[in-house]
């Protein structure tokens, strides 16, 4: 089954051509790595992907749907989930009613700032399992504000799970993270891919990460595709090489 067809997406912004001509599959049950240089298009493909843009051509096919057109909050109902490259959290609100809200949106609820029950509703109790299943439990009571970079992390993935996301597009989960929380991020995203079956498109730079976990890896270059395979296939093309002239791989 494919999860995700993006093909002939176009971007054009003024006289720019941001994304230029990009097709891939992504099967059910795979992680995709996009790797690329900065400015390569990587967040940009995501954004068309989720609907925060509009392509110039092209379509985007969420499990046979066709959902070029539909808004963010449509795509987001068919099962896709996605984070951005800086934490997109209620800091104010505690870890546990961060994930409350996203339960909320997901059962259709109304969302209520007024009062967040610990225990009782559905939307809590969904809350309640999402936090166990990315390891913050604990901390359920604190303010999302006073979390390391790396559990704001795994509270924006506790988030997609209360959405039911299927299909995850993750941003630089890394990014900004210590290197003391890399690895415990890492096996909430392993976790993710090979128990629970995720599709996962993960944007990230450090490259013992992508090649760690991910099934295939696209390269994006001037908004293009550059290649798509296996990360052995990728990181011995030659094409890939010369992007990252320059850049560290
Ligand atoms: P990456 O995530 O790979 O670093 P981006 O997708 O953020 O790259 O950006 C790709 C290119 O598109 C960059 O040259 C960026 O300046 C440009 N770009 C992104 N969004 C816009 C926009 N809304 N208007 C004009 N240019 C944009
Ligand atoms: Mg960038
Ligand atoms: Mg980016």
């Amino acid at each position: 089954r494919t999860a995700l067809a993006v093909s002939d997406l176009d971007l054009r912004i003024g006289g720019a051509h941001i994304i230029d001509d990009v097709s891939f599959e992504v099967a059910a049950g795979e992680m995709l790595g996009v790797i690329g240089p900065n400015g390569a298009g990587k967040t940009t493909l995501f954004n068309l992907i989720s609907g925060v843009l509009r392509p110039s051509g092209g379509r985007v096919v969420l499990d046979d749907a066709d959902v070029t057109r539909s808004p963010v909050d449509k795509r987001a109902r068919a099962g896709l989930g996605r984070t951005f490259q800086t934490s997109s959290l209620f800091p104010e609100l505690s870890v546990h009613e961060n994930v409350r809200l996203a339960a909320q949106s997901r059962l259709g609820h109304v969302a209520s700032f007024l009062r967040f029950p610990r225990r009782g509703d559905e939307a809590s109790t969904i809350a309640d399992r999402r936090l166990d299943e990315v390891g913050l439990s604990e901390l359920a009571d604190r303010d999302a504000a006073g979390l390391s970079h790396g559990d704001k992390r795994k509270l924006e993935i506790a988030m997609l799970l209360a959405q039911d996301a299927d299909v995850m597009l993750l941003d630089e989960p890394m990014a900004g993270v210590g290197s003391a929380d890399v690895p415990g991020l890492v096996e909430v995203i392993r976790h993710l891919h090979k128990d629970q079956g995720r599709t996962i498109l993960m944007v990230e730079h450090h490259m013992d990460v992508v090649l760690g976990l991910v099934d295939r890896v696209a390269v994006m270059h001037h908004g293009r595709l550059l290649a798509i395979g296996s990360p052995d296939e990728v990181m011995s093309n030659e094409l890939v090489q010369g992007a990252y002239l320059g850049e560290q791989l």
